[in-house]
């Protein structure tokens, strides 16, 4: 019989799920808000209410065995009611409790003796001034609920600026020191129900205006700091008696140092290139963990792979079929196209991985600059490429 796998969200992270459930024989529902959602094509079912709503987690439950999350803004003291009623969340929602405000996130990892950058929350209560005296700007301003691709994130040079900000965004906010990294890393984990872990090769991701834009599958790391990262999602995922797949954003300093950036508690742009470049994907992975299967083998089967995000560039309902095709046609790539409606500047619509092999001639920087000369108006095609 198969298992019927509810997920909260149904975005394209539920819906790169679906070759993996198809392969395992799971079924899946969605609680999505829009009909149009990426995973609602998908899925067996859907229920449309927003991922919060949790009544609609209620109808969900009584359609499936088991329910996962794809987006963790949820509302987890309705839902806790609903594991006290018997309903299976995997992970469950003492794993996700400590993860979801960014400064509680915080505090768990300085409280388990993880490397993380210096930080406070501000409070309302007391001067400005006096709270971030010890950090010195730049200083890095991030809404505390609901931040994702750089939203909420501020790069805040001055103080003027960060009043301002402050006054301007009605949100609790953390704030912390800027961290000067040579490379964003990052890292996609998963712990089964019998606490097997397995983890991704770590990789470096490139972000511009605090979007990824880029990940270079592996990261040129030492086995030092590889092996470092690893102990970090080890300790992490034991501690949280976590159950599934989750990314964890890095700073590598110029010194060598580890910082941890941020944890997010489901499958992770950081983790696509796992589709093409893996064995299993993490996609797969996460359903097997949260399905209760074994996982297996998370290595790359080819030297290295990149994957480039496509993201919007306008406002529109084109489905960019021509520049599509131009990029499918680019030696070992493949192309992920999400089906969404609509376009909007910064918006994912889809992504592309290229597999490499060390003598196929062309270097990761020339195939970055292929890919964005192919999606991107000429204007927003990244001249610089960071070394
Ligand atoms: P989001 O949750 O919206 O993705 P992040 O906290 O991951 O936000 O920040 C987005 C990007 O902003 C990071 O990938 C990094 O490039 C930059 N950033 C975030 N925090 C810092 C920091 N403390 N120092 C330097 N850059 C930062």
């Amino acid at each position: 019989m198969s298992i019927k796998l509810g997920i909260i969200g149904g975005g394209q992270l539920a819906w790169m799920m679906a070759d993996a459930a198809r392969k395992l024989g799971v079924e899946l529902i969605v609680q999505t808000p829009s009909q149009n959602d990426p995973a609602v094509s998908i899925a067996q079912d859907s229920i449309f209410a927003p991922v919060d709503d949790a009544a609609a987690t209620e109808l969900l439950a009584t359609k499936c065995d088991i329910i996962t999350f794809e987006n963790e803004f949820v509302n987890l003291g309705a839902l806790s009611l609903l594991e006290k009623q018997g309903v299976c969340f995997r992970p469950q929602l003492a794993a996700l409790a400590p993860l979801l405000d960014k400064y509680e996130q915080r505090c768990y990892l300085r409280d388990l003796g993880l490397p993380v950058p210096q930080f406070l929350a501000l409070s309302a209560e007391k001067k400005l001034e006096s709270q971030i005296e010890n950090l010195g700007f730049p200083v890095v301003l991030k809404a505390r609920r609901h931040g994702y691709d750089g939203q909420g994130t501020f790069i805040i040079p001055d103080f003027t600026t960060l009043a301002k900000t402050v006054n301007q965004n009605h949100a609790q906010f953390l704030v912390e020191e800027f961290v000067p990294f040579t490379k964003e890393l990052a890292i996609i984990a998963a712990r089964s129900v019998n606490g097997e872990i397995v983890i991704y090769p770590a990789v470096e991701t490139i972000q511009k205006e605090q979007v990824c834009r880029w990940v270079i599958a592996p990261a040129i790391i030492t086995k030092e700091q590889s092996s470092e990262i690893v102990a970090i999602a080890h300790k992490l995922l034991n501690s949280l008696q976590y159950v599934g797949v989750f990314g964890i954003e890095l700073f590598l300093t110029a010194d060598g140092n580890i910082l941890i950036n941020e944890i997010a508690p489901r499958t992770h742009n950081s983790g696509h290139f796992s589709l093409d470049a893996c064995e299993t994907s993490q996609f797969e992975q996460h359903l097997r963990a949260v399905c209760g299967l074994p996982l297996t083998k998370a290595a790359l089967h080819c030297s290295s792979a990149v994957m480039v995000n496509l993201l919007g560039y306008e406002s529109s309902d084109c489905d960019y079929q021509k520049q599509r095709q131009q990029l499918a046609a680019i030696p070992q790539a493949t192309v992920h196209w999400y089906g969404k409606t609509e376009s909007r500047p910064g918006r994912k619509l889809g992504h592309i991985t290229v597999l490499l092999e060390a003598d196929n001639g062309k270097g990761v920087k020339d195939i970055i600059h292929e890919i964005e000369s192919i999606w991107y108006p000429l204007a927003k095609v990244c001249q610089n490429f960071p070394k």
